[in-house]
């Protein structure tokens, strides 16, 4: 899509778990080719707010549309092949797998038959496609060369750079990011911002939940904030760090 085009509004979305609301009638627009931020303190429904738009769960009313499609009632899957890709909040490698075939296995949110995580096999072709875009995958993160090692060995920060590589599989057009940043080293943050501003140059949207106030603001071009599942407000960075509600939910949160 063209770089300022909306591909993602979420309208109205409101997900209960029985008496709690965790999204509470939350709206947003997302344009090609930006990095929005989705911050807010604890509990505010920010891993809700993304488990509704990559269709992990379902929504308790509202609309989420993507890619010029009303993808409400659309399974993950079904969204996935529409060009969403996501990681979660805690790592999900396989510690005993290589590099390489953790990467490989981001396809199988994008292939029909989900064949390759069942570890059933594919077509001999299919399967070589796939294992060649992994590899360009790896290498786009820094890691060519390394394919054989095991996912376990790494690094936190490059294990949280492997899990995107596993979601570029398919070339995703929206990249949606749980705390990727959270417990890494200062040195490891950097490297991750490099590869988020690298692939927006490519033309990867990306939107991310990160704590970490300075790393955020400096990446992203806008913020939406979220407290108690209801959005506070969204802005510029800059718009966002004068705003007294923020303020008062970061201090008071
Ligand atoms: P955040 O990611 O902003 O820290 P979450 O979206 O994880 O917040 O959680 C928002 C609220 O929803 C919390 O009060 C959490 O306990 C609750 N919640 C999240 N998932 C579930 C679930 N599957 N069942 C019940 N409550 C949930
Ligand atoms: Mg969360």
């Amino acid at each position: 899509p063209a770089a300022g085009k909306t591909i993602l509004s979420a309208r109205n979305v409101t997900r209960r778990f029985g008496g709690l609301v965790a999204v509470n009638d939350v709206s947003f627009d997302i344009a090609a080719g930006e990095i929005v931020g989705l911050i807010g303190p604890n509990g505010a429904g920010k891993s809700t707010m993304f488990n509704l738009l990559t269709g992990a769960i379902g929504l308790s009313s509202g609309t989420v549309s993507f890619m010029d499609r009303d993808v409400t009632k659309l399974s993950q899957r079904d969204i996935a092949q529409l060009g969403m890709a996501r990681t979660f909040q805690h790592v999900k490698l396989r510690p005993q797998m290589s590099l390489l075939d953790n990467v490989a296995l981001g396809a199988h949110g994008r292939t029909r038959s989900g064949l390759l995580a069942a570890g059933l096999g594919l077509d001999k072709h299919e399967e070589r496609q796939i294992f060649l875009e992994a590899r360009t995958q790896l290498a786009r993160i820094g890691l060519a060369g390394r394919e054989h090692e095991l996912a376990g060995a790494l690094p936190l920060g490059t294990q949280r750079l492997l899990e995107i590589a596993r979601a570029l599989m398919g070339d995703p057009v929206m990249l949606v990011l749980d705390e990727p940043a959270a417990g890494l080293r200062h040195g490891e943050k950097q490297e991750l911002a490099e590869l988020l501003k690298q692939l927006r140059r490519d033309g990867v949207t990306i939107m991310i939940v990160e704590h970490d106030m300075d790393f955020v603001m400096k990446l992203v071009d806008r913020l939406v904030v979220m407290n108690f599942g209801s959005k506070l407000m969204e802005g510029d960075p800059a718009a966002v760090r004068r705003d007294a509600g923020v303020q008062a939910a970061y201090l008071g949160g």
